[in-house]
């Protein structure tokens, strides 16, 4: 719970942090309680996720769960509105340069910074004391984890995306509207997509999905059965803005047939070309300590495996592997990524 707003207590609302609040119709003093004791995760705390928290922050939500991987570098600046010339010097992570900027807007916000990934190993245990999740993300992978999360749980939240001047929004109340995936069944292909990187960004376009994404949020925790299902198209340059009605699909994979593919799934391995070694890494979506020595038992019955110092080396044939002891694998003499999974999936995943 939020302190009590001191001014308020004291008997002159008109001079306290929050009047302005006070007075609004749709909010008021008891709102404004009901907000001081809400908790809001934000998953991304890049554009949209600075923007969110600076409003949620400023608008008196008692506790905010900060969640991003990334540092601040200079290239974000002019679009994360938290951040400032010193934190992308100092490469701050993200997450503790937002709480610190928030603190300084309002001390009396409770910040959790987490500086991770959102990944299906992690991701129910982050989310659990949140009443309310926003998007901040920039993938269709997290957010697909994000709603099964969501819809599991029976937590609201709210999506958004953004690239170049063109904005998308939709509240999900799982239980009483569509989920993501009653929209959008399958995860899109991502190289089809346009990213921030590919075609930009303008910050304005930023700020009004950031916008219309805390204002449904305020909404949600204010009164959730006020809810109106819609998707929102912005185009911020054009000033035009679309709202469809969406409902929720019987056969949805996820809200209808309680398939939580996302959260459920075995941990995938993300794959990266090392180029200039010939090589393809393969690290796990939830890195952890690995019995070296039980796996070179295993892989001996395929081959030659010795362990050197923290590595494991296999060998059959052609096939040539790395294994680390924080669970990264390397397949050494290719750079073609399907064929580095199927070399692993050959000896570690029968
Ligand atoms: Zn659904």
């Amino acid at each position: 719970m939020r302190p009590t707003d001191a001014c308020h207590a004291h008997g002159a609302p008109e001079d306290s942090r929050f009047a302005r609040q006070h007075v609004l119709e749709e909010i008021g003093p008891a709102g404004q309680a009901r907000l001081a004791s809400a908790t809001v995760a934000i998953v991304g705390c890049g554009a949209l996720g600075s923007m969110q928290a600076d409003l949620l922050a400023r608008a008196g939500i008692g506790r905010l769960i900060l969640i991003d991987r990334d540092i601040v570098q200079t290239t974000d600046l002019h679009r994360q509105c938290l951040y400032d010339e010193r934190d992308a010097r100092e490469a701050w992570p993200k997450p503790l340069a937002a709480a610190r900027r928030l603190k300084a807007i309002d001390p009396a916000v409770a910040t959790d910074p987490v500086t991770a990934d959102l990944i299906a190993a992690n991701a129910e245990a982050i989310l659990r004391p949140a009443d309310l999740v926003m998007d901040g993300t920039d993938n269709f992978p997290t957010r697909y984890l994000l709603n099964d999360v969501a819809v599991r749980t029976a937590r609201p939240w709210v999506y958004g995306g953004v690239v170049g001047t063109l904005g998308t929004v939709m509240a999900v109340l799982p239980g009483r509207g569509p989920c993501l995936r009653c929209i959008a069944p399958d995860l899109p292909d991502a190289t089809s997509l346009p990213t921030c990187r590919s075609h930009g960004v303008l910050n304005a376009a930023v700020a009004w999905v950031a916008a219309l994404q805390v204002s449904f949020a305020l909404r949600i925790l204010l009164d959730a059965s006020e809810h109106e299902p819609r998707l929102h198209d912005l185009d911020v340059w054009r000033g035009l803005a679309r709202a469809v009605r969406v409902v929720r699909d019987p056969a949805c994979p996820c809200c209808g047939h309680g398939r939580f593919e996302f959260l459920d799934a075995p941990p995938d391995m993300t794959a990266t070309v090392l180029c200039g070694r010939n090589a393809v890494q393969l690290t796990p979506a939830a890195p952890g300590p690995v019995d070296l020595a039980a796996l070179r038992e295993r892989l001996a019955a395929h081959g030659d495996a010795a362990i050197r110092g923290a590595l494991l080396e296999f060998a059959s044939g052609d096939d040539r592997m790395v294994i680390l002891s924080d669970g990264r694998v390397l397949v050494l003499g290719t750079t073609d990524v399907a064929l580095a999974r199927t070399v692993l999936a050959r000896y570690l995943e029968a």
